[in-house]
């Protein structure tokens, strides 16, 4: 009994954890029609180590080494869905061959596998939604000149989207979403933000076009050695301040409806090798075991513009957690966004 009052304040406590700086209740009760929260439906049932496995598309290029190294995930672990936050910066670049883009991203998307929307502050992709394009402070403290040479094909994926009004940033998701949905990937529910940045105006945004789950709270202690020192890093580590490697999904109030916020507890592969990896697996592994009635959510992922690079720390970590939950016989189970019960405004 006592064990079992200690794991539910331990869980408290991550979820508070989890909520951090931002204004938002406290962890994870959802909608239910009958009175009843899923909390209780998951109660029921027994827990499960839920293994969310993203890809960030960056809106650069589709290079044919990185399609492969994501179509050998694929070939890999065929039980594996994959959630793409995918960009449709790709279509707004100068020369883009609309059929070729889609054709190279349909490469890598399967039926299994979720949809969602990714974006960076690509100058073609907000002059095309109408938005006059910012180029300042970047991730990295610099100004971009609209009008310079390194702007002539495309710029400004380094400029955090947060720069604009969420006004701005609606007329961007709309065409981003329109454009993808045109497209045949659907009309994306979940969201990534690009560099993490989902500040309030960007999720207040997301949130007045429809989108459900956002995907952008990270620990920031996987990012210090490579970011550390640049602005950006400080900006997310003040954002998502109280996140770690085990915090649970959250509700996350916007002003036109509440977010269900699925933390990126696991990072992504550029800022966490292999076995970084396998100890969020193991940190969240410990979470579920001290009270096996719920479900724990363990998130990692890569980007696809470097996955040729580092897909294969991914693969290395995903063979491992499978064998490890065989092994152990633990109710590992491969999910997208919707397996995590919606929040609701208030929710305690
Ligand atoms: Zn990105």
């Amino acid at each position: 009994m006592l064990a079992d009052i200690l794991a539910r304040l331990s869980k408290l406590a991550v979820g508070v954890l989890a909520v951090g700086a931002v204004a938002a209740a406290p962890a994870c009760a959802s909608e239910s029609d009958d009175g009843g929260s899923a909390d209780e439906d998951e109660l029921r049932r027994g827990g499960k180590i839920q293994l969310m496995v993203t890809v960030d598309w960056e809106g650069r290029d589709l290079r044919e080494d990185n399609l492969r190294a994501m179509e050998n995930l694929n070939r890999r672990f065929p039980q594996v869905k994959i959630i793409h936050f995918l960009n449709a910066g790709y279509y707004t670049k100068q020369a883009a061959d609309r059929a070729d883009v889609t054709a190279r991203i349909n490469r890598a998307v399967r039926p299994i596998d979720e949809k969602g929307l990714h974006i960076h502050g690509w100058k073609r992709l907000f002059e095309a939604s109408g938005v006059t394009f910012r180029g300042a402070p970047t991730f990295w403290g610099t100004s971009l000149d609209a009008n310079g040479r390194e702007c002539i094909d495309d710029c400004g994926h380094e400029v955090p989207i947060s720069l604009y009004t969420s006004d701005e940033l609606r007329k961007v998701v709309k065409l981003s979403l329109d454009t993808l949905e045109r497209e045949g990937f659907g009309r994306a529910k979940s969201f990534r933000c690009g560099g993490w940045m989902a500040k309030q105006a960007v999720r207040d945004a997301i949130a007045a076009e429809g989108i459900k789950y956002e995907h952008s709270a990270v620990p920031t202690v996987f990012l210090q050695e490579k970011l550390g020192n640049r602005p950006v890093y400080g900006w997310l580590t003040e954002l998502w301040q109280g996140t770690t490697n085990v915090s649970q999904p959250f509700a996350m109030d916007a002003s036109a409806a509440t977010l269900t916020e699925i933390p990126d507890n696991g990072g992504l592969a550029d800022y966490v090798d292999a076995q970084k990896m396998i100890d969020v697996f193991h940190a969240n592994k410990a979470q579920y075991l001290r009270d096996r009635r719920r479900n724990v959510v363990v998130s990692i992922g890569f980007h696809h513009e470097t996955a040729a690079m580092y897909l294969p720390q991914l693969e290395t970590a995903l063979a491992k957690i499978y064998e490890e939950a065989a092994a152990e016989r633990l109710p590992l189970e491969s999910v997208t966004s919707e397996a995590v019960p919606r929040a609701r405004a208030g929710a305690r």
